[in-house]
């Protein structure tokens, strides 16, 4: 079965205070699906000025908003999981048109994932305890847990609507007030869902803002009228979001980026068929969602006993990966998401041939036929070279995995942590002693250990080292959009006797 394309209006607006808001400026950008560079929609290239209307919002929105009970703002979250699951076709159509990823993954992957995140922040708020204790007979402290009050988010356009729902829901339902600015590439699923929900919350509780960087998100970021920034994107721009934020002493978040190791042990080849499947998928996950996932799995290690096996099934299997029109439900690797992308991911495809890489699947653009030559395609490749290589040390976001051999437990660990970064890793092996001591000596915040790319609601998610702090994710997220006020309370009619 091929979907076609969706309908979209000429031009959207922002979502400011309840209502579609036309930029104030009056400008729009153009916004076009890499599937085959066609135009979207135009969207508004928001300004200072656009920004701070938000910002009058939520200000306005966040006392009443703070103070409404935690089963109230819970239920609102259940009607957005709701409407997203009604509508979970259309949307997945959008994010795979503005996306370029396979409609089979936003059908089964994204969309669903998203919609579990709005259900679980909504159950997770009231299934927690107070915390009162008594100090002594007389006294007794009680924390009372606040929201922060404005919050600023930012996300990329790699998974648009599941970023947005790992921001939204935790931050709306500790009682906050939300300005967030979808990536410039990907504002669809966005606008989409606030056409759905444009009722759900009072005005000035959700705004969304799109735009630039620049011209959006800094001023946003920048401003002492938001009390937290959440960011997901690249390392460089967090680190520009900190100094923004520093100014205000505000609290941020970072979500940034990886080049995480996947590292495979002798043993993944004694088991049973079953399982040795299972792990050449899992070697061959480097090419899902295009590469372009903060966690994909980009550096291959592969023990040296099993290394020409092992490889040789791991390359058929990812010639066998079916690239094409990403409506098509039988599409396994779509469109890379912007022109951009596509030129950054070939800049290092030669970058990484010249420095002597030896190029064992793919290695260049897929070019294909009809209106698909217009759009951003990459063949899933695979690059054999050492740790010490550009393209083992940077982060491409694009389908290509970097591939070594180790000898031992040692070296594995030495190679794995030999990066900037600390996001995601894999570790495939049915040695029960490697299973627990190889993740654990892994600097990384994620470490999958025989599985790889699963995202639930319920276990944190998050960076070490340059890819970030703070976590998404799990219960524990509540407290990264609340503050904690200590009520110490007296029943003791004697005074202190000081004065
Ligand atoms: P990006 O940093 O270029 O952009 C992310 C967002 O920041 C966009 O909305 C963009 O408009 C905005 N932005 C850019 N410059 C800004 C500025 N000066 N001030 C304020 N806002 C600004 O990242 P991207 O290219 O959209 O996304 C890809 C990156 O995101 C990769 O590095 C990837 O690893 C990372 N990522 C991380 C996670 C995670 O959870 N750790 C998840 C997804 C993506």
């Amino acid at each position: 079965m091929i979907y076609s394309k969706p309908k979209f209006k000429e031009k959207y607006s922002n979502f400011i205070n309840g209502k579609f808001v036309p930029p104030i400026g009056g400008e729009y950008f153009e916004n076009t699906s890499p599937i085959d560079n066609s135009l979207i929609a135009k969207y508004p290239r928001s300004q200072k000025e656009d920004v701070e209307l938000a910002l009058d919002a939520a200000n306005a929105a966040k006392e009443a908003w703070g103070n409404t009970s935690a089963t109230e703002r819970s239920t609102l979250l259940y009607k957005v999981a709701d409407i997203i699951e009604e509508h979970l076709e259309e949307f997945a159509l959008v994010e795979t048109c503005d996306n370029g990823k396979p409609i089979r993954e936003t059908l089964n992957a994204d969309i669903p994932l998203a919609i579990d995140h709005w259900r679980y922040f909504a159950a997770c708020i009231r299934s927690e305890e107070g915390s009162a204790s008594e100090l002594d007979a007389n006294t007794l402290s009680m924390n009372i847990k606040e929201p922060l009050g404005v919050i600023a988010q930012i996300i990329p356009w790699n998974f648009p609507l599941l970023m947005l729902s790992w921001k939204l829901p935790p931050a709306l339902v500790t009682g906050n007030c939300v300005i967030l600015k979808p990536a410039e590439q990907t504002p669809s699923s966005a606008t989409l869902l606030m056409e759905k929900i444009a009722d759900v919350f009072p005005p000035g509780v959700v705004n969304i803002i799109h735009g630039f960087g620049p011209e959006a998100g800094k001023p946003l970021a920048s401003s002492s009228r938001v009390d937290k920034v959440a960011f997901t994107g690249e390392t460089t721009t967090g680190q520009l979001i900190m100094q923004y934020a520093s100014k205000n002493l505000n609290p941020v978040t970072m979500e940034l980026g990886g080049k995480s190791p996947n590292v495979f042990f002798n043993s993944v080849m004694d088991e049973d068929d079953a399982f040795l499947d299972k792990a050449i998928e899992g070697a061959v996950l480097f090419a899902f969602n295009q590469g372009e996932v903060c966690t994909c799995p980009s550096r291959l290690l592969v023990q040296e006993g099993i290394y020409d096996a092992f490889m040789e099934r791991v390359i058929a299997r990812t010639n066998a990966i079916i690239q094409g029109n990403p409506y098509d439900v039988n599409t396994m690797l779509g469109a890379q998401a912007s022109n951009d992308q596509y030129e950054k991911i070939q800049a290092y495809l030669k970058i990484g041939k010249e420095e002597g890489a030896k190029v064992l699947a793919g290695g260049e653009a897929n070019k294909l036929s009809g209106n698909l030559a217009e759009g951003f395609y990459i063949k899933p490749t695979i690059l054999e070279g050492h740790n010490k290589m550009r393209v083992f040390q940077e982060e491409i976001f694009g389908p290509v995995v970097c591939v070594t051999k180790f000898k031992d437990e040692a070296e594995a660990i030495a190679i794995a942590n030999d990066t900037l970064y600390g996001l995601g890793a894999g570790v495939w092996t049915r040695d029960a002693h490697q299973l627990y001591q190889i993740p654990r000596a892994i600097k990384a915040g994620r470490v999958w250990v025989n599985c790889y790319h699963a995202y639930p609601a319920h276990a944190p998610f998050g960076g070490y080292k340059k890819s970030g702090f703070g976590r998404e994710n799990h219960v524990m997220m509540l407290n990264y959009y609340r503050q904690t006020k200590n009520m110490l309370i007296s029943y003791d009619k004697n005074k202190l006797g000081f004065f």
